[in-house]
């Protein structure tokens, strides 16, 4: 006989799951221990929002559902934050929660964490799915595992009841139940006449612009990409997650040359980025009025979700970059040197006045010159995983901190997420063994801040550094009453200390060159850590580059405030 927590590990080792990040208790506890004892590696959390992100993170570095595992009730619903936000950035992950007894949840008979989970979960997933006997566990899983993965990928809700994981059955019957899904994301291949109208719009054009998102950098199509971006010399701009799928030092990136030339581009080509409001929506002034895009997506209800797609091009980026490339083999596009010349142009002056920038050494240190020094360590470890969240501690790293590698960089995404940063870093390094370095605003590092003991605990090589200048935005805002203002935390805190807390090393720097050597001591020796960069607290504007969006900014700039 096998019980339900042995064939839901099966199932899962069916399907290639090595790891489950998650947080035990009713009625999943066994299912965490039959699974490490069958070799799958367990991640145990102390909230599992963190749990779930790291889930996501791992599917967005694998190409392979990340799984997270939750308790019934409160452990379910503190993961579905983080299913939603998986299913809005496209990454594929699994939370498989344990839920109460369906009899007595269904006639609200007051169950212990009595909840319907499933219908909670659906809005917030890609799809939901319950497992309601044990002979469906290894089905369950399968269909689980596909949805995730195939087509635009998502977070999937698998619900399983405590007493279905307490089943049992047959074991020869039950291994009949379990199979490993063939070819789990197809390649969709664009149709011929949608490359040729594609490819026409582009050869036409006098001021073209690729824009690579994270789904490029997702679909590990990188070869093709830049065979096809240095085929042509279009200049391209990375959104912030697909920052190094070609390198931030490329000549024909206009990364520094941003506004130009979204304002400029005539045929922009999207490439796994969605025309959301991380680009303004496609809307002019931001864009030119008589702009014209070509998307390449693998969901053909994205085209036209914001402006008209002139050429959408719907399939799988591999296929598609390497049916754009043999088109261009074939028939060269070139991009004009007028264009190519003017974003140069723009990029060198902006690169002039970032090293300006970076070299201004004022004191207490502030935002660019913290960012400098950790700039200059990771230029000396390109391979180093780069998590970032916060508001100015975000705009101002991706703009500072060049990325050299593909799929190196984690941070807020689509939903602009506070929260992402221990949980992407525990990913990041459990899944690739590589030191990583997570920037985080004192605020942002807040909400998934207790996961230091997880990194101390598992002695995972991840770097805090926390830009602390002591508030939300910044810390220097005055009270309007003896209680701290909103937006005011603590500008003499020693986070540092939570490191050596539970094991892990702290620094506490008020220097870059202090900076410096902390994090290049910390890279090399693996250790966890933390450095508390004390920055001045007046450091930083409020919302970041995002004041757009703040109603009360927006109001006062109308107001000419
Ligand atoms: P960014 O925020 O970097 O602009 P988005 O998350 O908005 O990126 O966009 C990613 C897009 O990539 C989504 O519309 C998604 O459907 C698409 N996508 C994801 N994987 C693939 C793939 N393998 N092939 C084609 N498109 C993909």
């Amino acid at each position: 006989m096998i019980d339900g927590f042995h064939l839901v590990v099966q199932a899962l080792k069916a399907n290639d799951v090595d790891t489950i990040y998650g947080i035990v208790g009713i009625p999943i506890t066994d299912l965490a221990r039959v699974a490490q004892a069958s070799g799958i590696r367990y991640i145990g959390f102390r909230q599992e929002t963190s749990a779930g992100n790291a889930a996501a993170a791992a599917g967005f570095l694998n190409r392979r559902p990340g799984v997270c595992l939750t308790t019934s009730g409160p452990g379910f619903l503190n993961g579905l934050p983080a299913l939603a936000n998986a299913t809005a950035n496209c990454f594929p992950m699994i939370q498989i929660s344990g839920s109460s007894n369906r009899a007595l949840v269904d006639l609200q008979r007051g169950d212990y964490q009595d909840i319907d989970q499933l219908d909670a979960a659906r809005p917030f997933a890609k799809a939901a799915y319950r497992i309601g006997r044990v002979e469906d566990i290894g089905r369950g899983v399968a269909r689980a595992v596909r949805t995730a993965i195939s087509g635009r990928p998502g977070g999937v809700y698998l619900d399983i009841p405590g007493e279905v994981l307490g089943q049992a059955m047959n074991a020869d019957d039950a291994a009949a139940t379990v199979w490993r899904i063939v070819d789990p994301a197809p390649r969709q291949l664009p149709a011929p006449e949608a490359v040729e109208r594609a490819l026409q719009l582009l050869a036409q054009a006098q001021r073209p612009l690729i824009v690579l998102g994270k789904g490029a950098a997702y679909a590990q199509a990188d070869d093709l990409i830049r065979e096809f971006v240095e085929a042509t010399g279009i200049p391209f701009l990375p959104m912030s997650m697909a920052k190094g799928l070609l390198p931030d030092s490329h000549p024909q990136s206009a990364a520094a040359a941003r506004s130009l030339a979204l304002a400029r581009a005539d045929v922009v080509l999207l490439v796994g980025a969605r025309l959301n409001w991380l680009l303004g929506h496609g809307d002019s002034p931001q864009w030119a009025a008589d702009a014209r895009f070509v998307q390449v997506d693998i969901a053909p209800s994205e085209f036209d979700s914001n402006q008209p797609i002139a050429a959408p091009l719907a399939g799988d980026i591999g296929s598609v970059l390497a049916a754009l490339r043999d088109g261009v083999a074939a028939r060269p596009i070139t991009a004009p040197e007028e264009w190519t010349k003017e974003l140069a142009a723009r990029t060198e002056r902006n690169d002039a006045k970032m090293r300006e920038r970076l070299a201004e050494d004022p004191q207490p240190m502030r935002f660019y010159n913290a960012l400098g020094a950790i700039r200059a360590v990771l230029q000396a470890n390109p391979d180093a995983y780069v998590v970032n969240e916060g508001a100015n501690a975000l705009d101002l790293a991706r703009n500072v901190i060049g990325m050299e590698v593909p799929r190196h960089r984690l941070d807020t995404g689509t939903w602009g997420t506070m929260g992402i940063g221990m949980g992407y870093a525990i990913a990041a390094a459990v899944e690739t063994g590589r030191p990583v370095v997570a920037i985080e605003g004192d605020s942002a590092f807040g909400f998934s801040g207790m996961e230091i003991e997880t990194i101390c605990r598992y002695r995972l090589p991840v770097t805090v550094v926390i830009l602390n200048n002591g508030g939300v935005y910044r810390g220097d805002e005055a009270a309007d009453g003896a209680d701290p203002a909103p937006t005011v935390l603590n500008a003499r805190a020693h986070h540092e200390l939570l490191a050596e807390a539970f094991g892990g090393k702290g620094y506490h720097v008020t220097t870059p060159t202090e900076l410096r050597s902390a994090l290049t001591e910390t890279i090399a020796a693996r250790t966890p850590a933390i450095i508390d960069c004390e920055l001045d607290p007046a450091a930083g504007v409020e919302s970041g580059h995002l004041a757009s969006l703040n109603p009360s900014s927006a109001a006062a700039v109308s107001a000419g405030g």
